[in-house]
């Protein structure tokens, strides 16, 4: 028997003949439907001196650097269960390859939710969302969806499994947790995760203003933020992409547009939208018509096409730098005499992100990423290579093989 017959062969005994099949991109893909087949599946690859290669929803195509090892994608479309809802706790025990949407759908009727994340949540698997830390994936009334982790169980590279949740809190030590979320299956393969979930909100509202700068928008938005409002969704628009999104006048000059939706208990949501209210009038600015606010809303919820295309930048700082990432990228662009229109959102209490379009023109955008960190903005996803060496040691540790998902996180 060859040595892949053999991988084969002990692959198809842990999970069912019917659950492997070869990868169009070369390897296996395996489908274990119970987290101890996944360790099963882990040993097994280590073994035969293989790589493990997790796949969610599969939404970006697997990295693998090092082809000449066998290649096991262990897809966790079969785990795809709630393992305990605790309705009183308001927690909610999942398989790492359920979707939000799946899992909204085991919520919803029973009055509960995952909570107001971006609607592009749903179609992503938890256990990709976690093991991402997805930067784009946050909400400024519940934070980023690793912060509604409160516990998760992993295989590690030596097909050992990990329950980081053993009490309603661990008391002391390291919340280890953490250091799963984000690795993109390097530490660990995640097999379930303890999400804190929300009651379904009573009400929700929606509302524009009109603020007479983008400046003043920014500085609305976290006077408000600062004042705990935290709205379901928040979006500035500068007068060109607000009149690229609504029509002609919607904006004039400098002028920014702020659409708002505020959720909760119905007094909570109305102090919310009342908060966002008054620091824009603070700032000089006044109420905009409430059809703005409604196209944004079921725009951003599907119910409409946004008009194309999609952003040529995305810029993500902290709100003490919003405003110069803004000018400094607006002005990168101006100098090469382009134009660029810009909307930001994401707002959480550590940023937002700003979103750019513009011309794709030779040497524009490298000049526009230069322009960006210049002002202490961060291109959306860049990782904190500073922390290689602490990464490093902790994958060697945990994985002296290099077995787990070695094209993810710079290999
Ligand atoms: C570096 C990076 C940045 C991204 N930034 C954004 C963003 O800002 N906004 C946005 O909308 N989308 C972003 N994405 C897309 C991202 O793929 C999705 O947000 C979401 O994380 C994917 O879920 P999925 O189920 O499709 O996972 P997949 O796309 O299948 O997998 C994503 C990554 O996680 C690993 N993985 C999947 N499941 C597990 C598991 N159970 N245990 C361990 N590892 C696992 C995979 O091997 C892969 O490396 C980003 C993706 C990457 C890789």
């Amino acid at each position: 028997m060859s040595a892949h017959a053999a991988l084969v062969a002990e692959l198809e005994r842990a999970v069912g003949a019917e659950h492997v099949r070869a990868d169009a991109g070369g390897g296996w893909r395996v489908s274990p439907g119970a987290a101890a087949e996944v360790a099963e599946i882990v040993r097994v690859a280590g073994r035969h001196g293989g790589v493990i290669v997790p796949v969610g929803s599969g939404s970006r195509a697997p990295r693998v650097r090092g082809v000449e090892r066998p290649r096991v994608l262990v897809a966790t479309s079969r785990l795809d269960q709630v393992i305990h809802l605790d309705e009183t706790s308001l927690l909610c025990h999942v398989q790492a390859g359920i979707t939000g949407l799946g899992l909204e759908k085991v919520l919803s009727p029973r009055g509960l939710s995952m909570g107001d994340y971006p609607p592009s949540i749903l179609g992503s698997t938890i256990g990709g969302l976690v093991a991402v830390r997805t930067p784009g994936k946050s909400s400024a009334r519940h934070g980023f969806l690793e912060d509604a982790v409160v516990g998760l169980s992993a295989v590690l590279a030596d097909g050992r499994t990990i329950h980081t949740r053993l009490a309603p809190r661990r008391a002391t030590g390291p919340d280890l947790a953490r250091a799963l979320c984000g690795s993109e299956g390097t530490l660990g393969f995640i097999t379930s995760v303890v999400l804190r979930i929300h009651r379904r909100p009573e009400a929700r509202f929606l509302a524009s203003f009109v603020a007479p700068t983008m400046d003043a928008a920014l500085a609305a938005t976290y006077l408000a933020l600062r004042e705990e409002a935290a709205p379901a969704g928040l979006r500035i628009l500068d007068a060109a992409e607000a009149e690229h999104w609504f029509g002609p006048g919607t904006a004039s000059g400098d002028e920014a547009v702020i659409v708002a939706a505020t959720a909760g208990p119905t007094d909570l949501a109305a102090c919310d939208r009342d908060l966002i209210a008054s620091a824009v009038r603070a700032e000089g600015g006044r109420e905009g018509p409430l059809a703005l606010a409604e196209t944004w809303w079921k725009r951003r919820h599907s119910a409409e096409p946004w008009p194309g295309p999609a952003p040529t930048l995305q810029v993500t700082a902290t709100p003490s730098k919003l405003r110069g990432a803004y000018h400094a990228v607006r002005g990168a662009v101006t100098a090469a005499g382009a134009s660029a229109r810009a909307h930001v959102s994401r707002f959480d209490t550590s940023g937002a992100v700003l979103f750019f379009t513009f011309p794709d023109q030779p040497g524009l955008r490298e000049a526009a990423e230069v322009a960006a960190r210049a002002a202490g903005g961060w291109l959306l996803g860049a990782r904190a290579k500073e922390l290689d060496p602490y990464l490093r040691a902790l994958r060697g540790a945990l994985d002296p093989d290099g077995i787990m998902n070695p094209g993810a996180l710079g290999g």
